[in-house]
């Protein structure tokens, strides 16, 4: 058992020293806010994911909010997600103005099933927000299909997937948007921090615009030694701009993203292969043709197969000295969204079995050997297999 002063923290990031003399570099420059270090973080990503542009914001949360009202999603509308996702994805939605409607999930791979989306649709449908759940990329074929044939637009929110593909694309640059974040717990850190993709380059002029109060374009620029220049409003836009401070950690982090995500592949295959025997059920394998970001690695709980409920389970490895998390549990668990919107769970029954079931193991590409070690053992004396 862990020492009580080694707690496993779940989501902690790895943060190398080179990090760490980027953000005291920065602070020395004198420019913390956006500058030279956001546009040379914006440029790496964009290239990282084969597009031309890319536009730094403060979270995901923002990028997915800029990206629909860029989609031209507002009242009246109604976009379709899935209840099995953080509640930024659809408070994004409601923000826009529009109406989240939930489709169901594959109980499998816990992605958005394309036949219940179908289902769904109705003539306000304006957009879809698939969400690449845990790093595995959805079905973007049959959901683009569907896009396609009923006029709606597509945003990918790719907050655990930045290094996924389906059929040889990247994910986020499938879609019309697509939107990244950088929070502590997520594959690239900067602390708080997104990015938004989008295909056309309008759409993502439009998206850098609303991201800095509606300033016309490059405003962050005024300061710079180019020269004082006015800037005129445009639109009435928000603080979602992101900080050189933020980029400065992201720009090293982004340069060992495929470094920290062979690590977390490696610690996944350990985990697959260590739990095999025991009375839970482990992620799906990797569809072929398929990337998988390796986000969160979750087993299920099943109170008849396991002998306990998943609550239990995550207290007795809390108290081994192990973190987990929750991902998630189902939209419709929380009251907000019952009392606005009249969501049960049951009407979306895997994502509500899946919510109350699962449990996401530590897979930061921090951890030792020795930490997994420590992962596996707490789950086996939990579990008293
Ligand atoms: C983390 C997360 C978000 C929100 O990201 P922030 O950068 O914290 O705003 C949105 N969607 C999903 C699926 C997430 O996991």
């Amino acid at each position: 058992m862990r020492p009580a002063d080694k707690f496993l923290v779940f989501g902690s990031p790895l943060i190398g020293e080179e990090e760490i003399a980027e953000v005291v570099a920065t602070l020395r420059s004198g420019w913390l806010g956006t500058g030279p270090r956001t546009a040379r973080f914006e440029a790496a990503f964009a290239a990282y994911k084969g597009v031309p542009h890319a536009a730094g914001v403060n979270s995901c949360t923002a990028a997915l909010h800029l990206c629909l009202l860029a989609s031209g999603v507002g009242p009246g509308d109604e976009v379709i997600t899935t209840p099995l996702t953080f509640c930024a994805t659809v408070n994004a939605i409601i923000h826009a103005g529009a109406t989240p409607v939930l489709a169901d999930v594959d109980p499998r791979t816990m992605n958005l099933d394309p036949a219940a989306v179908a289902c769904r649709i109705t003539p306000r449908t304006r957009a879809l927000v698939p969400v690449h759940f845990a790093g595995r990329p959805c079905d973007m074929d049959a959901l683009m299909a569907l896009a396609g044939k009923h006029g709606l637009k597509v945003i990918e929110d790719c907050a655990h997937a930045i290094e996924a593909e389906t059929g040889g694309r990247k994910v986020g640059t499938i879609g019309d948007f697509g939107c990244f974040s950088f929070y502590v717990t997520k594959n690239v850190v900067t602390g708080e921090g997104g990015m938004a993709l989008a295909r056309r380059a309008e759409d993502l002029a439009r998206i850098k615009v609303l991201a800095l109060h509606g300033l016309s374009q490059d405003a962050w620029k005024r300061f710079s030694d180019d020269g004082f220049r006015h800037y005129l409003v445009t639109a009435a836009g928000f603080k979602y701009n992101m900080m050189d401070l933020q980029a400065a950690i992201g720009l090293h982090q982004l340069a060992r993203v495929e470094a920290s995500w062979e690590r977390r592949r490696t610690l996944w295959a350990r985990y697959d292969e260590a739990l095999a025997d025991l009375p839970v059920t482990r992620p799906a394998p990797q569809k072929a043709g398929t990337r998988h970001a390796r986000h969160l690695y979750t087993l299920l709980i099943d109170h008849t197969r396991a002998g306990m409920d998943r609550d239990t389970f995550l207290q007795r490895m809390h108290a081994r000295g192990i973190g987990t998390g929750v991902h998630y549990m189902s939209l419709p668990e929380h009251p907000y969204y019952r009392e606005t919107y009249g969501w049960k769970p049951e009407d979306s029954p895997h994502a509500m079995r899946l919510g109350r079931q699962t449990v996401s193991l530590p897979l930061s590409a921090k951890l030792t050997d020795g930490d997994a070690a420590d992962v596996i053992e707490a789950i086996r004396v939990s579990l008293k297999v």
